[in-house]
């Protein structure tokens, strides 16, 4: 399982746009661990630095310092399919026009294949989804300018205008070329992206876009809003202009719900909610919901910790930590091998013994996705003498993979999609499981009127799907009569 990645862009003259952007996207880490890289433009040049690897290891001092510019782009890495390489890397960088121009991308779209052969790329060629966005764009430069400054001018806006409404699928775009920050979201707004000021309201220094607002909070910038789907946005120094590229009738806002199970951060705001404050209603729900007796409630560190707290003061259960985790360690991919996967849960997690010892517990956590980990963990909890195991889970069963920026396995992988209740119970080993049901999840959320993807959960995709292939049992139908878009897409690489 690997997790959706995470853009980041500023404009700040005079500001040293460099390390800000290694602060907004070493906030954004939990995004995507693979690779991460930057864009920075001087007005002249844009220099790209990328490597595969975390934030701290592709970039130090000296390669900040030797950045100067006055707008920035960032990204980090998790790709959705396919190869993870140097290549894949991000900010991607095209030479055209007076200075190119560079893309990070947050998302997966679902007509990769068209997007290539209509830029007529072999299919060697086509490295990832972004790499079609960026040759498309590309192509609609003029080849030649009669004033090279003007083709600075407008030049990206004009061709992102043609060539997205194209593109289908989730996309949370942040590009730059030599004078111009854009930040643009799918029609869908299946990704995040919100806007933050630098200095103050009546005299801003500087303009920020990023996937979670976090990354607007460790460089000291305002939250501004939340871009709306279909929104671009073109910042440079006349200021922050706004244009929506969609008609009203293909503008039809579906967040990733999953953000707010387990990807974003607690300390985000989606939907003008602090993400903490649903997860710990989650658990609040899950209590009324699923009540059990019990002596202790715990959290699966990090994601399930708000939800077992909403869990704990919901049901008058006491809340205490059972497992304590390893904070150098980030996400691991959980091998399917039992002993590697218990080595692997180990390395991570250590039971508080004398905690759970004799002690009937209820243990939160956010979702179980293949249940390898989950487990694991409750194979840990009962060699440290748990005497029952109750497990509430935040979300509901999650069933049908994603196509729109979260890696998941093929359905045959997923355990809601192939197991009952309880032999689900039994593959974990745990005394009860329960999970929230849907509606108790919106409801903890609580933006009523506002649109959600909860496709891996209800298997409704609001954006046609293509044929997915299971490694194990062959083609698939995509699910609720959605067409095949493009058969094989599956197997494309996205980010
Ligand atoms: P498992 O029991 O192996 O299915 O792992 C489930 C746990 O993995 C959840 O409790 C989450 O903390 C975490 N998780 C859920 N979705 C993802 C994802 N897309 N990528 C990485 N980790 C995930």
């Amino acid at each position: 399982m690997k997790e959706a990645c995470g853009v980041f862009g500023v404009y700040a003259p005079g500001r040293a746009v460099a390390q800000l952007t290694f602060d907004g996207i070493y906030a954004l880490q939990h995004r995507g661990q693979e690779s991460a890289g930057m864009a920075v433009s001087d007005g002249e040049t844009i220099t790209v630095v990328k490597d595969m690897g975390l934030v701290t290891a592709v970039f130090d001092e000296r390669t900040l310092s030797s950045l100067p510019g006055h707008l920035a782009i960032g990204h980090t890495r998790y790709s959705t399919h396919g190869s993870s390489d140097w290549a894949a890397a991000q900010p991607v960088y095209r030479p055209v026009g007076r200075s190119g121009f560079a893309l990070g991308h947050n998302g997966n779209l679902t007509n990769t294949t068209e997007l290539a052969e209509r830029a007529g790329m072999l299919p060697g060629m086509v490295g990832t989804d972004s790499d079609a966005v960026a040759e498309l764009v590309a192509r609609e430069y003029p080849l030649d300018s009669p004033d090279p400054d003007a083709v600075a001018v407008d030049d990206l806006r004009d061709a992102l205008r043609v060539v997205l409404p194209g593109v289908k699928g989730a996309f949370s775009f942040v590009l730059l070329d030599a004078n111009h920050l854009y930040g643009v979201r799918d029609p869908q707004g299946f990704r995040p992206l919100c806007l933050g000021r630098l200095g103050p309201v009546d005299r801003p220094e500087g303009w920020v876009l990023a996937s979670e607002s976090p990354a607007l909070d460790v460089i000291g910038a305002a939250f501004v809003r939340e871009l709306e789907p279909g929104e671009l946005v073109v910042i440079d120094e006349t200021g922050v202009h706004s244009e929506q590229l969609y008609p009203p009738e293909q503008v039809e806002p579906h967040l990733c719900i999953f953000e707010f199970v387990y990807f974003a951060r607690p300390d985000s705001k989606l939907y003008g909610r602090e993400v903490h404050g649903t997860r710990r209603r989650m658990g609040e729900l899950l209590a009324e919901q699923a009540p059990v007796d019990a002596d202790l409630v715990m959290g699966v560190p990090d994601s399930g910790v708000p939800a077992a707290e909403g869990y704990a003061r919901q049901s008058g259960i006491p809340y205490g930590q059972g497992l304590v985790k390893n904070r150098y360690i980030g996400r691991t991919f959980i091998d399917p091998d039992q002993q590697a996967r218990m080595n692997a849960v180990r390395r991570k997690l250590n039971p508080l013994r004398d905690n759970i010892a004799g002690k009937r517990l209820i243990v939160v956590d956010d979702s179980i996705v293949r249940g390898t980990t989950t487990q694991a963990i409750v194979g840990m909890l009962r060699d440290s003498g748990a005497a029952e195991v109750h497990l509430r889970i935040s979300s509901p069963p999650f069933q049908w993979p994603c196509f729109y920026g979260i890696d998941t396995p093929n359905r045959d992988e997923l355990l809601a999609a192939t197991k009952s209740l309880p032999e689900i119970e039994r593959f974990l080993g745990v005394d009860s499981l329960a999970y929230i049901t849907i509606e108790n999840l919106k409801a903890a959320i609580d933006t009523p009127g506002a649109g959600f993807c909860d496709a891996c959960l209800t298997g409704r995709y609001p954006v046609p799907v293509p044929v997915f292939i299971n490694r194990t049992s062959g083609p698939e139908e995509a699910p609720h009569g959605a067409p095949p878009v493009v058969a094989l897409q599956a197997a494309l690489p996205g980010v």
